[in-house]
């Protein structure tokens, strides 16, 4: 048996090579690369995949994990080699559903369909990727119904970025979400906005950046086994356990945007970075969904990165570094800059209140598409009424309405945007169990002091990659299923003394 699992485990790696060497081309693609060399790298990151994926589905494989299956048994389910063959067999029965040709056209077709979004965002011009994304939701719908037996349509895709979650259980937690952000953004947004001028000057770009690297290297974030970049939309991506990169984007005239996207960076990363090294180069070594994953970026990004405590100790700092542009604003002032809530056409700009209301938007679109309810031609028009009815605003174009996410454009339609926002929910309730463990982080956050609350993500959620699916993470961690009341204590604790709501 040890052999066999050695030669499990070898077979494996050389996957996880190929898919990291692609990952690295993407990475120099949005970084360093120059302009001319697209179109051969395109084709070599899909070779990479092409190649990953035909040995993934080889038939040895699957034999492989056949013989594996009464060692898989008479070992602990939560020992490394148990849950390497539990999650491998899941993923290779998922990948032998879909042809090689499928993945292919899906790949090539994603990279047509990119190209072309990135001419008709700018040009304002739908009808430009009208016919492309007509043939996404013809391919979604296709990839759907290689896995028959679904509920919903759409199951299947939400299943690929979050395991074990479908359609019926998103709408029951949105609606029960929606009800409470709703009149929360009204009572909110009836009262004068808040001052965020402040944000708004001139900050020159080098030391905005010395003061993000500054503030996640306090965070845990480790540049022995990392390192940042600049890119157009940031993301962080990983080569392995030990080269776990992020990327930023700076604004001279606006503070916020390179401070938090590189806290919401910094927060994938310290997920990736703390799994445990005995899971390296095995599809173990990986955060476990989509929307675990957003609970960390958002976590240190908002729960910890916009609280008051941690602008105490960090504020003083920023001022000594901008003393031109921050001396004569107070901490609270400044606090409450960075926590303005207001109704806005960008998603990714959205504050914490407001921003579920744009992913649940998202969210039911796509289902309407994929059932039928919802022609490509009309979705134009179904973004600008359904905006209007939740956030209250119409967005005078499609550049910053229906067009702005690229997700539509490089992936499938469905099971893109549910992970934003239960990422959100699921932030707040790790957040509020690891703060029933050890109270004192609060008081620890106001000092800087970052290693009980990282020690306690680590301890139960990073080192163990993806041996547990989220639904099962969830419950040994929380003791619960995913909840939404953590989430809404903390909006109502944070917002309502903001606000006297
Ligand atoms: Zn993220």
């Amino acid at each position: 048996m040890e052999s066999k699992l050695q030669k499990l485990k070898c077979h494996l790696t050389e996957i996880n090579d190929l898919n990291s060497a692609a990952a690295l081309l993407h990475w120099d693609q949005s970084t360093y690369m120059p302009p001319r060399g697209d179109d051969a790298r395109a084709r070599q990151i899909a070779t990479l995949g092409r190649l990953a994926h035909e040995k993934f589905i080889d038939p040895k494989i699957g034999q492989l994990l056949e013989e594996l299956q009464s060692s898989e048994n008479s070992l602990p389910y939560d020992s490394d080699d148990a849950s390497l063959i539990r999650v491998t067999r899941c993923d290779y029965e998922r990948a032998i559903k879909v042809p090689p040709t499928f993945v292919a056209e899906l790949s090539s077709h994603g990279s047509e369909s990119y190209q072309a979004w990135t001419k008709a965002r700018p040009a304002n011009d739908f009808t430009a990727v009208q016919p492309y994304l007509e043939k996404t939701l013809d391919l979604s719908r296709q990839l759907a119904d290689f896995f028959p037996g679904y509920e919903h349509i759409s199951d299947p895709l939400i299943d690929f970025a979050d395991s074990g979650m479908k359609a019926s259980i998103v709408r029951t937690i949105f609606a029960e979400l929606r009800a409470e952000l709703v009149p929360m953004v009204t009572a909110i947004t009836s009262q004068p906005a808040a001052d965020d001028s402040c944000l708004r000057q001139i900050y020159p770009e080098p030391q905005q950046i010395d003061f993000g690297v500054e503030v996640i290297k306090r965070l845990g974030y480790d540049f022995n086994r990392g390192r940042q970049d600049k890119t157009h939309h940031p993301f962080m991506t990983k080569f392995s356990l030990g080269d776990v990169r992020i990327t930023t984007r700076v604004r001279e005239n606006d503070l916020s945007e390179a401070l938090f996207s590189t806290m919401h960076e910094a927060g994938h990363a310290l997920y990736e970075q703390g799994i445990g090294m005995e899971l390296e180069g095995t599809p173990l070594a990986r955060g476990t969904s989509a929307s675990v994953h957003e609970s960390q970026s958002r976590l240190w990004e908002n729960i910890v990165g916009r609280s008051r405590n941690f602008w105490k100790f960090f504020y003083p700092k920023l001022q000594l570094i901008y003393p031109q542009q921050l001396n004569h604003t107070p901490l609270e002032t400044f606090y409450r800059a960075i926590n303005k809530v207001t109704r806005s056409l960008i998603r990714t700009d959205a504050d914490e209140v407001t921003y579920n209301l744009h992913v649940m938007m998202r969210f039911d679109l796509e289902l309407d598409l994929l059932e039928g309810n919802l022609k490509v031609r009309d979705l134009p028009e179904a973004w600008r009424e359904r905006f209007k009815a939740d956030l209250g605003i119409v967005p005078p174009d499609d550049r910053d309405g229906v067009l702005q996410d690229v997700h539509w454009f490089c992936d499938v339609i469905g099971g893109n945007f549910q992970g934003y926002t239960l990422g959100n929910i699921l932030g707040a309730q790790f957040f509020e169990t690891a703060l029933n463990a050890h109270p004192q982080i609060t008081n620890q956050i106001e000092a800087a002091e970052f290693g009980t609350l990282y020690g306690w993500l680590r301890d139960n959620i990073y080192q163990h990659g993806r041996k547990y699916a989220a639904p099962e993470l969830i419950e040994r961690v929380t003791g619960r299923t995913l909840s939404i009341a953590p989430y809404i204590r903390y909006l109502r604790t944070k917002y309502g003394e903001l606000y006297n709501l």
